[in-house]
């Protein structure tokens, strides 16, 4: 069995890191947070100007919590929101920005027709309501 591979970092109070093993590096004995090397580029690329790849670098991608469940036309427009702030702040990168509002585009069509058939069946049925009460009436007129 092999050894297992702990983190040489220490925590902001002095303790040993205690990363997981499997989050652990075995060519350089450190964690991701940890790893002088991994350290240093971020340094680097914020020193270069390159702060929104540090960033890019340091924050997490989208998670499915952070979206409200797709079920209506707020909801999307929520959903273009979120993307939009989540490009501005290097969360989600501009293809798939792309992609996922393609995607919300494409679900508002669809709602849409799903509306607009609802509606046109909402209109037949009135239609067929206000032809049975014009045929009343007309009977109602000629037996007069
Ligand atoms: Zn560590």
């Amino acid at each position: 069995m092999a050894p297992e591979i702990r983190c040489k970092g220490t925590t902001r109070d002095g303790k040993r890191c205690k990363a997981p093993p499997r989050l652990v590096d075995p060519s350089t004995g450190f964690c991701l947070s940890h790893d002088p090397q991994r350290r240093e580029t971020l340094q680097n690329a914020a020193q270069q100007g390159g702060k929104a790849m540090a960033r890019r670098l340091r924050t997490q991608r989208l998670d499915d919590e952070d979206l409200p469940p797709l079920d209506c036309p707020h909801a999307a427009a929520a959903w273009l929101e979120i993307i939009g702030r989540s490009v501005a702040t290097g969360r989600l990168s501009n293809r798939d920005a792309d992609a996922v509002t393609r995607a919300v585009r494409e679900w508002l069509k669809a709602h849409d027709a799903g509306e607009v058939a609802d509606q046109v069946e909402g209109l037949k049925t009135q239609l067929a309501e206000i032809k049975s009460g014009l045929r009343k009436t007309t009977t109602m007129e000629v037996v007069k």
